[in-house]
């Protein structure tokens, strides 16, 4: 991605990664047209907030019909903008967009109709209700990993709600925005229910200072720590969805063929470039010769490249390579070992990273320290339980993390202790995939959770609602306090009391009543 004027339209130029091709031109959002954006989603929010849900699903039902018609043009297009490869567009970015389109529309309307609560018998007589109110225009900041369904996703689960969506894309793959800007338009969502603002952290920071209702922003720790403080600023809620640093525990007891064909997938797929990636492999100390070589047999036996048949893609954006060549470094520098790969000054041109797992690391180098976002694989051995734990737990990222072991007890045990927003065990990533579970990170790792039924809420004001049939002229907590304090003291005690009076209760209370005549 280059930007150059052209007049005074700014432009995106799109460079395929893998191939180094230039694909397209995209035109930037000026970000004097920022207020515009906002104008035309409030207006846009008066409608699509008053239809009712099953209206809005009609067209959550046409998107996804066209994604399902349109799927292998998507994958391609995710691919060529990527660089991953197309099995990966298509399983790892597209079946997860549809299925939380597919769960939006099975499960919205039940999570987002009103819902009674119990009441109280303290507040006889009245009825209580929770009702979700859409909050108006969200700002989505999506990022270039997984381009589609880090953008739909909370898209989707905020217009459901009702409320309208500006998605700022990520300028690192503009292709995909312009893809899904486009399959909105043509499943037909009313215009200025969702707008997709194009370009980089400029277009973003003015989107952000904009005052949008709600921003839903997924990418690096540094920018969501900017959006918190310009949200802070004008009291908007946020969600941030930041990096991981993802443990992966492997014990001896473990089937160690499918954890070392899983820590190679979950190190290697989408080339590290994912924040639920295993980026730190913590092997017991029993079965780690045994293990290291069946997983670099594993690592070894993978093919690289742009076709059908590639197991990995190439890095899609271009600066993140000086990030894996950094932690490498370092950790050469420190008497690290290369089990698999190449030394960075043997790497060759372009966006191919050799696939490298490295042994010999100190728990405070970088390379377990710091998020990676590329395929390079620290392991490193322990004693016990309580080790790996410590060693788990022992970085500022919370995302994700995977237990490996035979022993139900152990990996729930295990699991319980990790802060981590999701843990799976006997496998790895595959939390995202339900969408009927919560998404979202603990430390630094983000703010707040989406997918789910709190993904739908989150994009809406919670309101608390009380009914009373307003047939007494008084309730009897309200003046005259006269000779009141007596009977309530009776009452609160006999209610709260661990053997309840009832008697007591219903003397006092019809006593509290007729003072009110
Ligand atoms: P990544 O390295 O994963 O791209 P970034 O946090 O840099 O992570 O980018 C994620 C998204 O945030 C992109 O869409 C990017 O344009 C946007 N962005 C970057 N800086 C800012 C900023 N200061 N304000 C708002 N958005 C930003």
């Amino acid at each position: 991605m280059n930007v150059h004027s052209a007049g005074q339209v700014q432009k995106l130029t799109v460079i395929a990664p893998a191939t180094g091709d230039v694909i397209a031109e995209i035109e930037e959002t000026p970000v004097h047209e920022v207020p515009l954006f906002y104008q035309k989603g409030k207006e846009a929010f008066i409608v699509w907030s008053s239809l009712s849900l099953s209206e809005r699903m009609a067209y959550f039902k046409k998107l996804k019909q066209l994604m399902v018609d349109e799927m292998d043009q998507i994958a391609r297009t995710i691919s060529d903008d990527t660089g991953k490869v197309l099995t990966e567009a298509i399983v790892a970015d597209i079946m997860p967009t549809l299925d939380a389109i597919d769960h939006i529309i099975k499960h919205a309307e039940k999570v987002l109709r009103r819902q009674k609560v119990k009441t109280p018998l303290l507040l006889l007589g009245k009825k209580s209700f929770i009702e979700y109110m859409p909050r108006g225009v969200v700002l989505v900041i999506s990022p270039w990993n997984y381009p589609l369904q880090l953008a739909m996703v909370p898209m989707i689960s905020a217009l459901a709600g009702g409320n309208t969506v500006i998605l700022k894309p990520s300028e690192v793959t503009p292709l995909v925005g312009k893809c899904i800007e486009d399959l909105f338009k043509r499943a037909g969502f009313p215009e200025g229910t969702f707008q997709v603002a194009h370009g980089g952290k400029e277009v973003g920071a003015a989107f952000t200072a904009g005052k949008p209702d709600y921003i839903f922003f997924t990418g690096s720790v540094r920018t969501g720590k900017i959006i918190q403080q310009q949200a802070a600023k004008d009291l908007i809620p946020t969600t941030l969805e930041l990096g991981g640093k993802d443990p992966m525990i492997v014990f001896g007891d473990a089937n160690l063929e499918r954890a070392a064909k899983a820590a190679s997938w979950g190190a290697f797929t989408n080339s590290g470039q994912v924040c639920m990636s295993a980026e730190r492999l913590y092997v017991e100390r029993t079965v780690y010769d045994q293990f290291l070589e069946m997983l670099k047999k594993e690592v070894n036996s993978l093919k690289q490249g742009t076709d059908e048949n590639a197991d990995v893609g190439s890095m899609t954006f271009p600066a993140q390579k000086s990030v894996v060549k950094e932690q490498l470094d370092e950790a050469l520098e420190r008497g690290a070992r290369l089990e698999t790969g190449l030394m960075p000054f043997e790497w060759q041109e372009g966006m191919f990273l050799p696939l490298t797992v490295v042994t010999n690391v100190e728990q405070n180098m970088k390379i377990i320290q710091e998020e990676t976002f590329g395929p390079l694989l620290p392991v490193v051995p322990f004693d016990n339980e309580s080790e790996a734990v410590s060693f788990a737990n022992g970085t500022v990222f919370g995302l994700n993390a995977s237990i490996w072991t035979k022993d139900k007890q152990k990996a729930r045990r295990v699991a319980s202790k990790l802060v981590s927003g999701a843990v799976v065990i006997n496998d790895v990533i595959i939390t995202v995939a339900n969408h009927g579970l919560p998404f979202g990170g603990t430390k630094e790792s983000g703010i707040g959770r989406y997918h789910a039924e709190g993904g739908l809420r989150i994009f809406c004001h919670e309101k608390a609602i009380m009914e009373d049939l307003g047939l007494m002229n008084a309730e009897i907590q309200w003046y005259p306090y006269k000779g009141k304090y007596p009977l309530f003291l009776n009452l609160f005690k006999s209610y709260f009391s661990d053997k309840r009076d009832w008697l007591s209760f219903a003397k006092n209370y019809l006593a509290l009543l007729r003072s009110n005549k």
